[in-house]
């Protein structure tokens, strides 16, 4: 705390989430010149009120004093972020050259950042002395109040109003009069004393690879390390997670759970809660503000024991943090492709460490940086290599469809697997990573193509809406009937999309009931849920679906999974293509025979000697890997290697192209050759959205020299008047180069 007196004139330096680097001055407010490092404040930005973060106070500032303006209000008495957190976001707008304010902004949910208001406080109910000794019984006459107290005596932990909501519907009446009979009582704010960590549910018994990772983590609490837990799909990875995080609740420590999609939010949530008796907080994006700002707000003071959350959970304050769980840790939705580009991987771990706690990173099919650091004993690698309880590991096959006769992108072979399959009354999984009928339109007379006339793209046909849609941009027209170039041309749809697909099943299957899952299908609210509960429920008989079927979901009745198409995936210009597809193929087969029943799987594939997919069959996805990062090393690429990627972007082609030329200049006065510089050339998709794309790509064996170079360079960019009439960004360890 830094009192004003009135000779030292103190200055506040602000930091506030407008993409400028640097901070700004101001003077402290006259009401109450007393603030926190760290303390949100309302200020006077340009015509505005916005709200600032309060980062140093010097003694000087380069602008004389009567220049300044004061600071409006201070709104936070102590920041809302622990120290520790305050330096990780300082360490992360360094290390991802991005500017500090919009960084810390990140930090907070959306109503703290924007509205001026003081930090709202939930109101938290508990059960008075009286209300824990007294019999539910004596309430029988009144069966909703009788209810309501059964549930806290069964919880033994108070309850926020948003947390009651969930629980039990019409609470406000019970609970008022629970109140009045002072069985139960209010606090305004959170509860201070420790989180009950109650189970609900038994453990279960641990096979000797699942206890042997528990207790290394157990071991490891209370101090900073990372651990990698490959476990195939199906191994228990979950259930060490809980017993793990059981150890943490029982110290009255708290947990940060993230996970890479929405959708799986459900499913771990329902597993908590079965479990654990504990306050389970939930943010994802699909939240409202109200409710994210009440998740943040219910860790940060202490009254929920989990959170479990996206990406964007992942700066929230931990009262009592304990441990940070990153299940499917290879997920590119962990990387943050725009605004502030990070990796809530990378920044996990390297918040365990400021924090002083363990990381546990998970998944079936780590990444290959991760899978190097634990060969470089820097994260410490817990290997589950068998399926937990009885259920066996899936039958994997290619399948050669060269010179095969097929039916809309299905073999004779697959199509009879599928009858065998369903006939069983068992389930059926079928992948193609596309959506839509066909990703091409072609004129038979005059070889026309439907092409975006704003993006390097063709247009993808949409039987359903009768509709030609651009993938990059969104741009969508109607189909058109003729040829429009040759007038008279017969038109063709050329390859295969998951309408296509579904169409030909319709046929083929009439009789059974067939769920196509992709971005189509699930764009309204709730209906991917309501798949997902009638595939559980053994309606669907055949799925058909896009990576959204790779993310995860437990399709325990499936025996029969087929990837309809692999080649597609084999020839892509980006390096870490071949690693995404061999864990979108490994996550895929997974979901196959998790019950008892043992699961097959088909690649149907024309290039069935190819060596990614040999090696992945026969050998596995740890010796797959194994070849990569070999690969890796001898081509000098990631993460035997450090990258940033400088895009550009503007509606006229020379713009980009010009500016990236500078920056190059630049960079080579600044570079002393440890860092290559490679371009500026065009992205390998050279327009989207009417925008013509450019990139400089750093590399450098030593991030450090990777990392000074941008230092210095970053404050030349922002200085460059081209850069004005163009959108460009940094990408610190990119892993998508288009
Ligand atoms: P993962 O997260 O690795 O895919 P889960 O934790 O979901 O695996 O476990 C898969 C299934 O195996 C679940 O139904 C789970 O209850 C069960 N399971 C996990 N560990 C054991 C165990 N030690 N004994 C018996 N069943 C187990
Ligand atoms: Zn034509
Ligand atoms: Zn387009």
């Amino acid at each position: 705390m830094a009192k004003l007196n009135s000779e030292a004139k103190l200055i506040f330096r602000v930091a506030i989430a407008v993409p400028i680097f640097r901070l700004f001055d101001y003077l402290p407010p006259q009401t109450n010149p007393i603030a926190a490092i760290g303390a949100r404040l309302e200020v006077q930005f340009g015509r505005q009120k916005t709200i600032g973060f309060l980062v140093e106070i010097v003694k000087h500032s380069e602008f004389p004093n009567d220049k300044l303006k004061q600071v409006l209000r201070v709104l936070d008495e102590q920041p809302l972020l622990s120290a520790p957190d305050l330096q990780l976001l300082h360490w992360a707008s360094r290390y991802y050259h991005h500017p500090l304010g919009e960084v810390i902004s990140s930090a907070f949910p959306v109503i703290l950042r924007r509205n001026q208001s003081m930090v709202p406080t939930e109101k938290y109910y508990g059960l008075t002395e009286l209300g824990a000794a007294t019999d539910s019984l004596q309430l029988k006459r009144t069966p909703k109040q009788k209810a309501v107290l059964e549930m806290f005596q069964a919880n033994h932990h108070p309850f926020s109003s948003s947390a009651l909501c969930r629980e039990y519907k019409n609470w406000r009446a019970p609970v008022q009069q629970l109140l009045a009979k002072a069985l139960l009582t209010t606090q305004s704010a959170s509860p201070s004393q420790p989180i009950d960590a109650l189970i609900k549910q038994d453990a279960l018994q641990c096979n000797p690879p699942q206890q042997a990772a528990i207790n290394a983590v157990c071991e490891g609490l209370g101090q900073f390390s990372v651990f990698l837990l490959e476990g195939v799909t199906g191994s228990g990875k979950t259930e060490v997670y809980m017993q793990i995080i059981q150890a943490v609740l029982a110290r009255g420590l708290q947990v940060l759970v993230l996970v890479p999609e929405i959708t799986l939010t459900p499913q771990l949530e329902a597993r908590f809660r079965q479990r654990f008796a504990v306050n389970i907080a939930i943010s994802h994006s699909k939240l409202t503000d109200k409710q994210r700002c009440n998740a943040w707000l219910q860790i940060q003071q202490g009254s929920s024991a989990i959170l479990l959350g996206t990406r964007s959970a992942l700066f929230t304050p931990l009262k009592n943090p304990g441990l940070i769980i990153l299940d499917e840790e290879h997920d590119a939705s962990f990387k943050q492709q725009e605004g502030f580009r990070f990796s809530a991987r990378d920044v996990a771990v390297v918040r365990g460490k400021f924090l002083a706690i363990p990381v546990l990173l998970g998944s079936a099919t780590p990444s290959l940086e991760s899978l190097h650091n634990a060969n470089t004993k820097r994260y410490q690698w817990l290997p589950l290599p068998e399926r937990a309880g009885q259920a066996i590991a899936p039958v994997l096959q290619l399948l050669d469809i060269r010179n095969k006769p097929m039916q809309e992108g299905l073999s004779n072979v697959l199509i009879e697997e599928i009858k065998k399959t369903v006939a069983k009354n068992e389930q059926v999984l079928l992948f193609l990573n596309r959506r839509g009928f066909a990703p091409t339109l072609i004129c038979h007379a005059c070889g026309w193509v439907a092409r975006c006339l704003h993006c390097d793209a063709n247009l993808v046909i949409h039987s359903h809406s009768k509709q030609l849609r651009c993938h990059h941009c969104g741009k969508e027209q109607p189909l058109p009937d003729h040829c429009p170039a040759c007038k008279t041309g017969e038109l063709t749809a050329l390859g295969l999309g998951t309408e296509r697909v579904e169409k030909v099943l319709m046929q083929l299957f009439g009789d059974k009931t067939i769920a196509r899952l992709d971005r189509d299908s699930t764009q309204r609210k709730g209906s991917l849920e309501s798949y997902l509960e009638q595939i559980n429920q053994g309606s669907v008989d055949i799925i058909l679906g896009t990576q959204m079927l790779a993310k995860g979901h437990h399709f325990p009745q499936v025996t029969l999974v087929a990837l309809l198409d692999v080649d597609s995936g084999l020839f892509s210009i980006d390096f870490h293509a071949t690693e995404k597809l061999a864990q979108l193929i490994v996550q895929v087969s997974g979901r196959a025979g998790r019950a008892e029943k043992q699961g097959k799987v088909i690649m149907q594939t024309r290039r069935p000697d190819h060596p990614l997919l040999t090696t992945l069959i026969n050998e596995g996805y740890h010796c797959f890997a194994k070849t990569a990062l070999a690969e890796r090393q001898l081509a000098a690429l990631p993460p035997f290697s450090y990258q940033a990627l400088l895009q550009a972007q503007a509606a006229d082609d020379a713009i980009p192209q010009n500016f990236l030329q500078t920056v190059l200049e630049l960079a080579q006065h600044i570079n002393s050759s440890e860092t290559q510089i490679l371009g500026p050339v065009p992205a390998p998709m050279a327009r989207r959205a009417g925008l013509y794309r450019y990139q400089l790509l750093f590399q450098s064996s030593q991030r450090r020299s990777l990392h000074h170079l941008l230092d210095e360079l970053m404050p030349k960019i922002e200085q460059l008047k081209q850069g004005k009439k163009l959108r460009w960004s940094l990408d610190v360890d990119p892993v998508d180069l288009y």
